[in-house]
């Protein structure tokens, strides 16, 4: 299994030594050209409106599309996940709109934007760690988006298909359970190309 990284911008690297801790082969995607033989792509945290300008001048925005299409697994974090949202508010922008939610950029307001919080999940019995740094709120989701943590009633972390989401960075803390969750994902999937 190989899974990739996006590399243009933001904390791709924390995603790597997470992928590296589990033994698992990645590689960092910059071109159309790096998505070949993955089975899977994480979209790390960062500033979503660079990563969605940086995809579409480097052709990645259709190729990542395509993957999505064929069934490629993609697991969002952050930025990320305002990348897979359908819609984006606050202000509205462009996204890959992989996901059926709605997502509001810097949502927690200054004094709430980024903290640690220890959260139940639908994944273990124990709580979470869950790192949120400007974080954007999931403001509603679809019949066919699974919730699996809620912060205030919002979900946090989310489900659709192959594709995951997560508004917090679970690449920053020292528990593997969200990144293992995300490579069954991939690897129960066929390769996408
Ligand atoms: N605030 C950023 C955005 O709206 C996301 C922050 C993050 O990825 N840590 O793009």
């Amino acid at each position: 299994m190989k899974i990739g990284v996006l590399a243009i911008q933001g904390d791709f690297e924390a995603h790597a030594k997470m992928l590296e801790r589990l033994g698992v082969e990645y590689v960092y995607v910059r071109t159309p050209e790096d998505l070949k033989g993955l089975d899977g792509l994480i979209l790390p945290g960062g500033e979503s409106t660079t990563h969605m300008k940086l995809l579409a001048e480097t052709g990645l925005e259709e190729a990542v599309r395509e993957m999505a299409a064929k069934g490629g697994a993609l697991f969002g974090t952050c930025a990320g996940a305002i990348l897979m949202a359908r819609d984006v508010k606050a202000p509205e922008q462009e996204s890959l709109g992989l996901m059926d939610m709605t997502v509001v950029r810097n949502a927690y307001g200054r004094q709430l934007s980024s903290d640690v919080f220890l959260l139940p999940t639908k994944l273990k019995s124990e709580p979470l760690e869950m790192v949120f740094i400007r974080a954007p709120q999931i403001e509603k989701v679809g019949a066919g988006v699974k919730v699996l943590a809620e912060r205030d009633g919002k979900p946090v972390l989310v489900e659709q298909g192959r594709m995951m989401a997560a508004t917090f960075h679970p690449e920053l803390t020292e528990d593997t359970t969200i990144h293992e969750r995300f490579l069954k994902l991939a690897r129960n999937g066929k390769k996408p190309g």
